[in-house]
């Protein structure tokens, strides 16, 4: 479908064509650069368009940058014209585009300029400015820094739209004794590599989908991350779902110093959970929620925004219950079907023009019901082009959230599937170790995974 000149531009122009419903049939690219100025040439299914832009180029590594700019912009404006069509993130296609503001702004540059320049909507451009005002304090760039991240890759069932590696809990139990060796394991040789720690995160799956034994080895080996660090930092669990807690699994976070954990409901609606193959109601949250509420954690509520067959006003509803709870963070996430999930089999495009509306009117009652947007990321096949935005009440941001998004601290991340991250903010350089997904490849290698992140972090 896309021929170009230039090969590293190929998957960012095909994004860009991506973010259409009709796409054309045939796109040919030609890039030159002449005498400061920068030719983009495109053929779309016969017709010619041609665009000279130019920019200050002070280094091979601004050049490139330009290149890619200019040709995105152009191909989306093209596109735009011809089908009619504005995104909400305009040309924009990476998932950070927070990460691009603090670069610009990093370099000097007025970051609010080249969002408009790329047809960013006024009101996104709002929203990163929002965003940078919530993480103040927060926001932190520096070597050494670390979050600890450890995976658990269990679910009591799989969701419709899930893309993620997790299988219902009863085709993977019989690993679990040996993947719980093999963490306590990682655990023990990554505690070297803890630096100055920022955060503590279990996440999943589903943490809670663990019997409380088995929950408490985790808890207990990772109790050890603390030792090594010498202090306390923000802990969290990401317990899930509702249909799986239980005060002993509660009272265990507590007694483990756990500061904050995720209870997520998704809809507000049963009809939709029953859709969507989740197995619990809206009463099971509440439970949940109540349950929970004697241990003082922070609690975060994750909702997603393009569930099949929910309106705008079922959606907004939704929204309002979960302020009502007076949950201290929501998590407004858009729907984004991957391979691997049920529902992508069904639908290749999410033909969801609601979801719009359904990101404006969630926005509308979070921030006047005193929310803030604090950390937010993109990903392809996002329903409507949208995004995905942590809200929070008043000091009480997730620290994890914002320095995995941002990509300002070391990730020491041990289990399968898990992603380490190696931040080196002076060179401007991000290395990445990702563990086998699969629980009987991560098993079986563990030895060899644990010096690859020995070396990896020396
Ligand atoms: S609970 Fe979360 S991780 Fe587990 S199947 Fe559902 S969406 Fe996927």
């Amino acid at each position: 479908m896309l021929t170009t000149n230039c090969a590293f531009l190929e998957n960012e122009l095909l994004d860009v064509a991506r973010l259409f419903k009709r796409r054309p049939e045939a796109i040919v690219h030609k890039f030159r650069f002449e005498e400061g100025v920068f030719y983009n040439v495109f053929e779309i299914d016969g017709e010619k368009f041609s665009f000279e832009d130019r920019g200050q180029v002070l280094n091979e590594l601004v050049f490139k940058r330009l290149e890619r700019r200019f040709a995105k912009l152009r191909l989306y404006d093209i596109l735009s014209k011809k089908y009619g069509e504005e995104m909400p993130w305009g040309a924009l296609t990476g998932i950070r585009p927070t990460k691009l503001a603090y670069t610009e702004m990093e370099n000097g540059n007025d970051y609010i300029e080249l969002f408009k320049r790329m047809r960013v909507r006024e009101d996104n451009i709002a929203l990163i400015e929002n965003i940078i005002k919530t993480q103040a304090g927060i926001y932190e760039k520096k070597d050494d820094n670390t979050d600890f991240f450890v995976s658990l890759p269990f679910c009591p069932s799989k969701c419709a739209y899930c893309s993620f590696i997790t299988a219902p809990i009863e085709k993977t139990r019989s690993f679990l004794p040996a993947y719980l060796d093999c963490l306590e394991k990682e655990i023990s040789f990554a505690l070297d590599s803890v630096k100055n720690l920022r955060s503590v995160y279990i996440g999943g799956g589903t943490p809670f989908a663990l019997d409380t034994p088995d929950l408490k080895r985790v808890l207990s080996a990772t109790e050890k991350v603390f030792q090594k660090a010498g202090k306390r930092v923000e802990y969290t669990v990401e317990a899930g779902r509702p249909d799986v807690f239980t005060e002993g699994k509660l009272r265990l976070l507590k007694d483990y110093g756990v500061t904050r954990i995720c209870i997520n409901p998704q809809t507000f609606s049963d009809e939709t959970l029953k859709i969507i193959g989740r197995k619990h109601t809206v009463e099971d949250f509440y439970k949940a929620f109540e349950m929970s509420e004697k241990y003082g954690f922070l609690v975060n509520i994750d909702l997603i925004a393009g569930l099949e067959g929910e309106s705008v006003d079922t959606f907004f509803k939704g929204v309002e219950k979960a302020v009502e709870t007076g949950a201290d963070n929501i998590t407004v996430h858009c729907l984004s079907l991957k391979s691997g999930a049920k529902l992508k089999e069904e639908i290749s495009y999410i033909e969801n023009t609601l979801v719009s509306d359904m990101v404006a009117s969630s926005r509308q009652i979070l921030s006047a019901n005193g929310y803030a947007p604090y950390y937010m990321y993109r990903q392809k096949y996002q329903a409507g082009n949208n995004e995905n935005v942590g809200w929070t009440k008043a000091g009480k941001a997730c620290v994890y959230n914002i320095d995995v998004m941002e990509e300002t601290a070391d990730n020491l991340a041990v289990g399968a599937n898990a992603i380490s991250k190696r931040v080196f903010t002076q060179k401007g350089l991000i290395n990445r170790l990702g563990a086998p997904k699969d629980l009987r490849t991560y098993i079986e290698n563990i030895d060899g995974l644990i010096e690859k992140k020995r070396n990896f972090f020396e």
